[in-house]
């Protein structure tokens, strides 16, 4: 079928409408086991594109396999404006920002118009939020639409004060000085919403060591290491790096310019006093503050003025990085004449890991990564790493670390750090670790110590143990990504809740602040029950308090005093607390891999401190995500694709085949259009199958072939492998067993009946009928078309039910016999090719009854593992039925040797076939293996045939399941 037959766009707009009239999406509270599929909501701030797809596509499949499998569904979707995001682009709209601009119309294709409206932020998340919406009909999404919701509409802020004050009374809202990521310019603290490409500001607190030079100059340098301070033989300055010195809460330091401002968003008092050239430092030295040891200053043109105070101290026993500068130093005649200087600092060991490393540990760790000077960056990272996991988990300090020595260095870190810290010999710094991070106003964010903000004590003990509780009892999909929520959960601290500026809902008791995207984000699933009496007007936001959402949420309270203090009737309260107790908990949550360190650990935190244990969440699904013909999507690339235009040039059931069959979930889809064609040709193979089976599902259904049989057989398997890969989500592989493995049954299968020039159109129907419903979930739009020219016209797929395997249709003796058939048909066409002959008669022989014995007692002897051929000699002789063997010992090896390269699924089934003979078989198929060879004449004889035509007397090596073969 040519592909200008079939009009997809019309296909999908006449499904869409056909959906909408049946109200196929709308859940309500019924007889049957509900299932609750959620998907992160968008953030309107520009237009879906095929990179967004992925999550939205899977969920929509889950929540369509499930609703066939019999579950009232219920998946919803709202929208996300809270933040800043979309008031940072129109304020760059009104700058007229060129690269925005330009994003707009090029990629977005927007008019001027449209754009021009854009100085409003809620023209921009109303005009997206549309856009989003549309395509996700396009798409195909099977969502409640009654449910749908912004974050910013009157409800929804009140929801989210009851939220937050349901926090406070638990004391896990905190006011205080925190560091956060935060963006100068907006004068915000940034998490990953904020910024571009969306990442989460990740910083990591050092230890500085205030090292003392003459009477009063501080030399502090940032370490993550504070327990190396006795290892310290030097420290590092750039002498091309501007220093100052400045006061620094009363103190003279020396750092970097840079340092400075940093210094500052850590709320020190800084004053620069004077600017200091790198290289007046040089050959100068320094005291270390732990041992009075005075060590010298060395050049390092390494150093970055940006990272820590742009003043490193060198450890080089344990830091390959300084041991490699060291080394390269020594041997950098010029650098040392030109600074007069000599290298006289050698590594000191202060730490001794067992087994491992002996000697100096940075050595050995540079000579097992093969670095051999100091920009080997990426090997000596590795050796680095390396070294410090070691010798954290496994390291003791030495003796010549005073009171330390012999402690763990995972516990001495910490007790040097204090010691420091309380003797004023040190100060804590944080660092961006994933520098430069931007804010979406282009500013480079920062490490700012906050007062008297409010933060989420993610850090609380308490609150963490209900959330690993909350995890464990969840089922993750994939299971491998487990152990990064616990990881997570652990690491999760105070976390900043509110900004100064932005969308969204007040924090209730402080009104100056707005409740950030990432804290509103949480429980809003429970919302979803909210807004459909909301948005059907049954409920008003005006008169609603907290003991509402205490009594419908938490069944907390009494319903006739809600039902009077919020102005609702009685019933529609208890209305929506049984809707709420029907449809919660969620049962699956979807997000994209990257909401992993943050949303989706918020969301069980969450769930975990407001509700019972009957409410928390059920399961969280990961995925991966999409990339464009092998490369990363990104505006430079110019290889993004608003998903619409993607639906009209290829197909909503394309694209969303393209994205689930790539990868499994957790790997990055690999979006291609070669993909697309392929599919698109698949397709279209089903749409002419259709067409041959067009209401004759009704024929009586004669299943007495071969053929016939196993068709229905490998039916029943693939329903089966199908149903088990869609219940983890593996939809690559689901894909595969619908579009793939059933169609190389099919072409097998039409092979089989042309050659016997009988096609079963009951047969095709049955087969299309279980393919088409497999494959609803995945291609909805075509699953209905081809389903309905198929002759269903009372149902629609979509309510129709996934396929069930029948174990009563699973047929050994037809499975093994089309195996026998098609190796029998490979090994003919090999001889033919090898033997160069053209064969007019072929004679094939099957192998006499007894060496069917001796096959199964091999069999069952392999398959419990026994595969000593003296043993399996012993055990034939020892049966009179099979004691021929003796005398046929190579027949036995070759045995063996076919029953060991059998596939284990022939094995298995080979051991529980009965009834099964091979010259049925293969005079069934005798129509098929003359057809494809040569049109030859095919005879087939059992090898006790006396009669047999078998003038070359091959047919005493015939085997079961390996017949002989003399071709002539
Ligand atoms: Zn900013």
């Amino acid at each position: 079928m040519s592909d200008n037959r079939i009009d997809w766009n019309s296909i999908e707009s006449k499904w869409i409408k056909r959906w909408e009239e049946q109200k196929l999406f709308q859940a309500d509270p019924d007889g049957r086991k509900k299932y609750f599929v959620t998907v992160a909501y968008p953030y309107p701030n520009s237009p879906q594109h095929i990179g967004h797809g992925r999550t939205y596509t899977l969920a929509d499949a889950h929540a369509r396999y499930m609703r066939m499998k019999g579950y009232n569904v219920l998946f919803p979707m709202g929208f996300h404006y809270t933040g800043t995001p979309i008031l940072g682009m129109s304020r760059r709209v009104a700058a007229g920002d060129a690269e925005l601009m330009d994003t707009f119309r090029k990629i977005y294709k927007l008019s001027d118009d449209i754009i021009s409206t854009f100085v409003e932020p809620v023209k921009i998340a109303s005009y997206f939020h549309n856009e989003i919406k549309m395509g996700m009909k396009e798409m195909g999404y099977s969502i409640d639409w009654r449910r749908e919701f912004t974050t910013i509409d009157r409800m929804y802020s009140k929801f989210i004060a009851w939220q937050f004050r349901t926090l406070r009374k638990k004391g896990l809202i905190v006011q205080g000085s925190h560091p956060v990521g935060w963006c100068p310019r907006d004068q915000n603290p940034v998490s990953q919403h904020d910024t571009m490409d969306d990442v989460e500001p990740d910083f990591n607190e050092y230890t500085v060591v205030k090292f003392r030079s003459g009477d009063d100059l501080v030399i502090p340098a940032a370490t993550l290491r504070p327990e190396t301070i006795f290892g310290v033989t030097n420290m590092w300055v750039n002498p091309h790096v501007e220093y100052v010195q400045a006061a620094v809460d009363g103190e003279k330091w020396l750092v970097s310019k840079e340092a400075v401002r940093k210094l500052e968003f850590l709320n020190h008092k800084v004053e620069v006093i004077k600017s200091v050239k790198g290289k007046e430092m040089i050959g100068k030295s320094a005291t270390n503050p732990l041992n009075n040891v005075a060590v010298p200053i060395y050049p390092a043109s390494f150093v970055e003025a940006d990272s820590g105070t742009g003043v490193v101290m060198s450890v080089p026993a344990h830091a390959p990085y300084d041991y490699q500068a060291l080394e390269d130093l020594k041997a950098d005649k010029k650098t040392l004449q030109e600074f007069g200087i000599s290298v006289s600092a050698t590594p000191i060991v202060i730490i001794e890991s067992e087994g491992y490393y002996s000697g100096v540990p940075a050595a050995e760790a540079i000579k097992q990564v093969g670095a051999s000077s100091r920009s080997d960056e990426e090997k000596l990272e590795r050796a680095t790493s390396d070294l410090y996991s070691h010798e954290f988990y496994k390291g003791k300090m030495m003796q010549n670390t005073g009171r330390y020595a012999g402690m763990s260095v995972s516990v001495a870190k910490n007790e040097v750090k204090q010691e420091v810290m309380q003797a004023g010999h040190a100060d804590i710094m944080y660092e961006l670790v994933n520098k430069p991070v931007r804010c979406r106003c282009g500013t480079e964010c920062v490490v700012k110590l906050l007062n008297d903000q409010w933060f989420l004590n993610y850090g609380d003990k308490e609150w963490k143990t209900l959330a690993h509780e909350c995890a464990s009892r969840m089922d993750i999909v994939p299971q491998d990504i487990r152990q990064e929520f616990d990881h997570v959960i652990d690491w999760l601290r105070e976390r900043a809740c509110a900004r100064k500026s932005g969308l969204g809902t007040k924090l209730p008791w402080d009104q100056e602040w707005i409740i950030e995207s990432l804290s509103d984000s949480v429980i809003y699933m429970a919302y979803y029950v909210i807004a459909k009496y909301v948005n059907s007007k049954t409920i008003s936001d005006e008169n609603i308090t907290d003991s509402f959402f205490d009594y419908v949420l938490l069944g907390v309270g009494n319903a006739e005093q809600v039902a009077k203090e919020s102005k609702v009737p009685l019933s529609t309260v208890e209305q929506v607390r049984k809707e709420f107790s029907y449809f919660y908990p969620v049962d699956s949550r979807h997000s994209g891999r990257d909401l992993v360190p943050n949303h989706l650990t918020f969301f069980i935190f969450n769930h975990a401190a407001i509700f019972g244990r009957e409410n928390w969440p059920q399961q969280i699904v990961v995925n991966g995500s999409v990339l464009m013909e092998g490369k990363k999507m990104s505006k430079s690339l110019g290889n993004i694709i608003p998903l619409r235009a993607a639906i009209k040039e290829n197909g909503a059931d394309m694209i969303r085949l393209a994205m689930l069959v790539s990868a499994e979930i957790l790997q990055d889809a690999d979006f291609s259009f070669d993909t697309i064609r392929g599919i698109r040709s698949k397709l279209l193979r089903i749409f002419e199958m259709a067409e041959k089976c067009a209401d004759k599902k009704k024929q009586a259904a004669e299943m007495q072939q071969l053929e016939d049989r196993w068709l229905a057989s490998r039916l029943q398997r693939t329903i089966a492998e199908t149903s088990a890969s869609m219940d983890r989500l593996r939809t690559r592989e689901a894909i595969h067993h619908i579009l793939y493995s059933l169609d190389q049954d099919l072409q097998w299968y039409l092979r089989r009946a042309a050659a016997k020039g009988q096609e079963n159109i009951a047969m095709l129907a049955e087969f299309l009928d279980v393919q088409v419903r497999m494959l609803a979930p995945f291609a909805p739009f075509t699953a209905e078309e081809v389903w309905e020219r198929m002759g269903n016209r009372q149902q629609l797929i979509t309510a129709a039910g996934w396929p069930e395997a029948r174990e009563d249709r699973i047929d050994l003796v037809a499975e093994e016999s089309e195996f026998l058939i098609s190796s029998l048909l490979v090994d003919l066409q090999n001889i033919v090719k090898v033997t160069k002959i053209t064969p007019s008669k072929i004679a094939i022989y099957t192998s006499a009854g007894w060496k069917a014995q001796v096959y199964k007692t091999i069999l069952a002897s392999i398959l419990e593992g026994k595969t000593n051929f003296g043993e399996i000699m012993k055990q034939l002789i020892a049966n009179p039925e099979t004691a021929k063997a003796k005398t046929e010992p190579k027949l036995v090896q070759k045995m063996m040797e076919d029953i060991l390269s059998a596939p284990l699924e022939a094995r298995n089934r080979r051991l529980k076939l009965a009834g099964f003979h091979e010259v049925a078989a293969i005079q069934d198929a005798a129509s098929l293996l003359s057809a494809e060879i040569n049109k030859a004449q095919i005879v087939v004889y059992s090898e006790e045939d006396a009669s047999r035509y078998d003038p070359k007397a091959k047919a005493k090596s015939a085997r079961p399941f390996k017949p002989a073969v003399y071709m002539e």
